[in-house]
């Protein structure tokens, strides 16, 4: 079994419904964050979870959306009070990150020691715990990737951000869980984006048990319209992502 708690179903534009992107997972023992936006960490706290329980954080892209509250991560559990963080953290990234990190957290941060941080760039695919971990390029930024986890039989995947492509749809084959880039409903369209259409033909021709609509931007039109839209193009359930909302596999 692998649950899944939204943490943030929004983007880049301040929400108090849609905290920024971010997604944690727990099975097996294991607790990872998949993307880690602002607000995050205050999500992780109103979902009754600790920040020193994460174990790893999987980013999908630079954009500032998906990873700013790394910072803040980073530096709670180098100065929370009493506390002295043992255990690795696990910071699992696009290629190229590492030196972005070094940019942006560690210069930061400098001169604490960030011993218990491992920064692993991901090329295709990894084990990490009792997860195996596979990963596609998407049509989004020059870094941006799409994650499958399996555990135990079980698959979710996030499509990170992500335009309509074959890499997706073959990365999501049978998977139980899909949680896609819905950035817009069909009339808003943009590049390098997915509209709530795509999402349903994506979700239809890999196969996908279950699709979970995220990553939201504000629209014109009520954002339960999405599933409408999606529905047109797919014939399994077909969720909205709501923040805090929980779900199993
Ligand atoms: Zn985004
Ligand atoms: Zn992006």
């Amino acid at each position: 079994m692998i649950k899944l708690t939204v943490l943030g179903s929004g983007t880049c534009v301040p929400s108090l419904k849609r905290n920024a992107p971010g997604y944690l997972l727990e099975a097996g023992g294991l607790q990872a964050l998949v993307d880690c936006g602002s607000g995050t960490l205050l999500q992780l706290e109103k979902a009754g979870r600790s920040y020193k329980e994460i174990d790893a954080v999987f980013i999908t892209h630079r954009h500032p959306d998906h990873f700013a509250d790394l910072i803040p991560l980073v530096q709670a559990l180098l100065a929370t009070p009493n506390y002295k963080r043992e255990k690795d953290l696990f910071i699992i990234a696009p290629e190229g990150f590492r030196e972005y990190y070094n940019m942006t957290v560690e210069s930061l941060l400098s001169g604490a020691a960030l011993d218990f941080v491992r920064i692993v760039e991901i090329y295709n695919n990894l084990d990490l715990a009792s997860f195996q971990i596979s990963t596609v390029k998407t049509v989004h930024s020059e870094d941006s990737i799409a994650y499958r986890f399996e555990h135990n039989g079980k698959v979710i995947v996030f499509t990170g951000d992500a335009d309509y492509d074959q890499g997706v749809i073959d990365l999501s084959k049978n998977t139980d869980l899909l949680i896609i880039d819905c950035s817009f409903p069909d009339g808003m369209k943009v590049k390098g984006h997915l509209c709530a259409r795509e999402c349903g033909l994506i979700a239809e021709k890999a196969g996908a048990k279950k699709l979970l609509l995220s990553h939201i931007y504000p629209a014109d039109s009520p954002d339960i319209e999405r599933v409408i839209e999606s529905g047109n193009a797919f014939g399994g359930e077909i969720i909205l992502a709501e923040d805090l909302m929980e779900l199993e596999v």
